[in-house]
């Protein structure tokens, strides 16, 4: 059975770290509110209570019930829309500044699953990123880049390599990223929330914020049955900020995007892929896969401006799967789910303030495991020490995408295949 207040997902149905918050009843007084508790939320405060900041948390359904705790659980060192796009865009050495930050996102997350002992393993090292057959360009060549621009330590696997993991002839040559590693994301927020609590933090679920006002140098937020009154708030709601704060809300777009489970597969799943990394592949539409420990396979894929029924989800993606594995014809779908993420409209993930003592993280895309703790990290820096480092992440700005509206011109764009190469989770390794 789903843990009560989460979607129904293999998650929530599989979670062991169950600590439940109370909800928010009177008046607060703190130092930083933190609203949102998803993975950027819950990094932000843990980073500020560790130091010994007053801060509280509040979440408006349950710890991690959106896109942190329904998304493939890939924490890679990556950044949306690929490295070549981001060196175009910022030069190599802003490019390498953003991909040391990304990096130390991905170290951080997985110190603090040990130091805690967060209970989201086996945690697996390793992920595979496949070419598309019929590409004329190796992935050879993008390794030497990223050596000689990242010092990262990808290794090229050529067809036969990858042939040997996987039976598909969908894919080419592959490139073997050690530093990526998958996690159960559900059970890695709720432990982070968890470890707030342990460290001081004031943390509440069922606690939706429905008004933000400033006082003086004072901010004021109302939630249904309570008041908090703070020097500053971070805003970090994802794609489900919606009326929160006008200009964020209208500065993203929320896409939907959707994993199924399927049912234990035993020898079956041999058959089609031999290798317990995260997979995924340089497509129009990224398809990203796992076997999970018992056997199950975990595959994700597709982008929609809206969610869709749960039973629709496992159709298709169970084809696009089959497209790949024919030897996986025969499983069984247990479950599917989708969950929301806010693209800007440059695809990159953006930190700032957008008002006096207003700070926001958002825009993470499909690639926010690592890059939510190095937000974290960076707001409570700035917060604690007057840190500078985050306006790396500011340069980019908040244009306005149309939030809501937004959906429509983006829901053309998919009926015209093209919605994830526009929001940059396609055809770039
Ligand atoms: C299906 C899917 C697969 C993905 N796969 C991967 C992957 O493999 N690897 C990867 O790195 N990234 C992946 N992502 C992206 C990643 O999950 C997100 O980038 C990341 O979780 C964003 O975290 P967040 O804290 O910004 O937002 P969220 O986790 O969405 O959290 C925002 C929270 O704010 C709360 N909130 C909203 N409004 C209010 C309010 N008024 N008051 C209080 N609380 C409020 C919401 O309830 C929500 O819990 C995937 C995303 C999805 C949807």
């Amino acid at each position: 059975m789903p843990s009560e207040g989460y979607v129904d997902s293999f998650y929530a149905r599989t979670l062991r770290e169950r600590r439940a918050h109370p909800p928010l009843e009177g008046d607060l007084d703190v130092e930083t509110l933190v609203i949102g508790g998803g993975l950027a939320g819950c990094a932000t405060a843990l980073d500020l209570a560790e130091h010994g900041h007053k801060v509280a948390l509040v979440e408006a359904r349950r710890i991690g019930w959106g896109a942190s705790g329904r998304n493939g659980g890939f924490v890679s060192d990556g950044f949306p829309g690929g490295y070549p796009a981001l060196v175009e865009r910022v030069g190599v050495e802003r490019a390498r500044e953003l991909h040391k930050l990304a990096r130390m996102g991905n170290l951080l997350l997985r110190e603090r699953i040990e130091r805690y002992g967060i209970d989201c393993g086996p945690v697996q090292d390793g992920a595979l990123r496949c070419n598309m057959a019929g590409q004329s360009k190796s992935l050879a060549e993008f390794c030497d880049f990223m050596a000689r621009n990242f010092d990262t330590h990808y290794t090229h696997w050529p067809r036969e390599r990858v042939r040997e993991a996987l039976s598909t002839d969908r894919y080419a040559d592959a490139l073997f990223n050690p530093n990526t590693y998958a996690v159960q994301p559900l059970d890695v927020t709720c432990g982070l929330a968890r470890a707030c609590a342990d460290e001081g933090a004031a943390v509440f679920e069922g606690t939706r914020v429905i008004s933000l006002t400033s006082h003086g140098d004072r901010k004021e937020v109302r939630t249904a049955k309570g008041r908090i009154r703070a020097d500053r708030l971070v805003i970090a709601c994802g794609g489900y900020v919606q009326g929160v704060h006008k200009t964020i809300s209208s500065a993203t777009v929320p896409i939907a995007t959707f994993v199924m489970v399927t049912e234990p597969l035993g020898e079956m799943l041999k058959k089609a892929i031999r290798i317990p990394y995260a997979i995924s592949d340089i497509k129009i539409a990224t398809n990203y896969y796992r076997p999970l420990a018992d056997t199950r396979l975990l595959w994700g894929g597709r982008v929609l401006a809206w969610e869709r029924p749960a039973a629709e989800l496992a159709r298709v993606l169970k084809r696009d799967m089959v497209s790949f594995y024919p030897d996986l014809a025969g499983a069984r779908i247990e479950i599917a789910w989708g969950g929301m993420m806010p693209f800007t409209r440059h695809k990159l993930p953006v930190i700032g303030e957008i008002e006096r003592n207003v700070w926001y993280a958002t825009g993470f895309g499909g690639l926010g495991l690592a890059l939510t703790t190095t937000a974290g990290r960076l707001i409570s820096e700035a917060i604690r020490e007057g840190d500078q480092a985050w306006r790396v992440f500011a340069q980019f700005g908040l244009p306005y995408a149309g939030g809501k509206l937004g959906k429509i011109p983006a829901q053309l764009v998919y009926w015209r295949h093209q919605l994830a190469a526009k929001f940059g989770l396609s055809q770039n390794p």
